[in-house]
């Protein structure tokens, strides 16, 4: 029987997340993209780096993951090197978060015991998607994901919702179905980038996600495959946590900034920098003094970056709290 209820992913302090950007270019140019060279450089990191930072963030007491993260990851002539070297390192999950290229013949270097790999498609056709990402993607990127199914991979999809393409996300699930996708993550549209610079056109009201978003999962879990989205609005008795004081998450770019949140990531307020291969805390104003602060809103980076998203009763008080950005929910998950 297919497991419908939903659950909201507490954040797990045994649990550690590296977010690896290897570098910042990327063979696309997506409407949206979040990537931003002006604070994070152009530089890929180096094979050697790669192998000192990924000792540097290994955690041997922790379930330490790491995601692989561009710009385009598989344009690194290294990745599947720095994949295998994960593993012997020591790390108990690989992800290569991909638009679907694979350059470097990804596929013939790594085995699906390696890592998932999870593609970026935000249509269920070349019309809607490729509007966005750019034109053939739809075609190259189910063609090579595919070919991962078929190879064995794990794969994941994920769909970045804005009001490009909300419309369409109910034809996902069975496309999901028929491509052999195991896992689908939903996802909001961010606040970091080109995203930043045109908000009315793409984010989503209140009601938009939570009139689309929730019944979209149930059809792809439905399906048999698990779907996994970020829980936004928190329910009126939920308690609010924020991920930079409740978890342990490393956003790394290749200049050696490191960020504990991702909405802080288009600003120079990273609470840590590597330097000389070392992970060293930054002195001054940084990051870490928002996720101390308590607002009725919720999470404050939040309501610092876009407060005209929130409303408000006639008693002043939010009408919703937003939960941190991190915090997901799912369904169809094992029990
Ligand atoms: S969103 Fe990803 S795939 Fe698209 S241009 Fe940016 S880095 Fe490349
Ligand atoms: S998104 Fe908000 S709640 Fe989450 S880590 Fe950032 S500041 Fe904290």
């Amino acid at each position: 029987m297919k497991n419908s209820a939903v659950k909201t992913l507490a954040f797990r302090p045994e649990e550690r997340n590296i977010f690896f950007h290897i570098l910042t270019g990327c063979n696309l140019a997506c409407r949206h993209c979040y990537i931003n060279r002006e604070q994070h450089g152009s530089e890929m990191v180096s094979r050697e780096k790669m192998v000192e930072w990924l000792k540097l963030f290994y955690e041997p007491a922790k379930e330490s993951n790491v995601i692989f993260l561009g710009g385009e990851p598989t344009m690194h002539p290294d990745l599947a090197f720095a994949v295998k070297k994960a593993r012997e390192l020591g790390y108990s999950s690989v992800t290569v978060d991909t638009n679907g290229y694979l350059f470097h013949n990804l596929l013939e270097r790594i085995s699906p015991d390696d890592a998932v790999l999870s593609f970026s498609l935000d249509g269920p056709d070349a019309e809607i998607n490729d509007q966005i990402r750019g034109a053939g993607v739809f075609a190259t990127c189910t063609a090579n994901l595919k070919k991962a199914a078929a190879l064995g991979f794990t794969t994941s999809l994920i769909y970045t919702v804005s009001r490009m393409n909300l419309e369409q996300l109910h034809r996902m699930p069975g496309l999901l179905a028929e491509l052999g996708v195991n896992r689908f993550f939903i996802q909001v549209i961010g606040l970091r980038g080109k995203s930043a610079e045109d908000p009315e056109n793409l984010q989503l009201t209140p009601e938009e996600w939570l009139r689309t978003v929730p019944p979209v999962a149930a059809q792809a879990a439905a399906l048999g495959i698990p779907t996994i989205y970020p829980k936004v609005f928190l329910d009126k008795n939920e308690k609010f946590e924020c991920a930079g004081r409740a978890a342990e998450n490393f956003f790394i770019f290749p200049n050696g900034r490191v960020y504990r949140c991702p909405l802080c990531e288009d600003h120079p307020i990273h609470s840590l920098e590597i330097k000389d291969d070392e992970l060293k805390k930054r002195a001054g104003l940084h990051e870490e003094c928002f996720f101390e602060l308590e607002i009725p809103e919720g999470c404050v980076m939040n309501r610092l970056l876009q407060a005209g998203n929130i409303p408000y009763g006639p008693d002043g008080a939010p009408l919703h709290r937003i939960s941190c950005c991190l915090l997901k929910q799912g369904v169809g998950l094992e029990p």
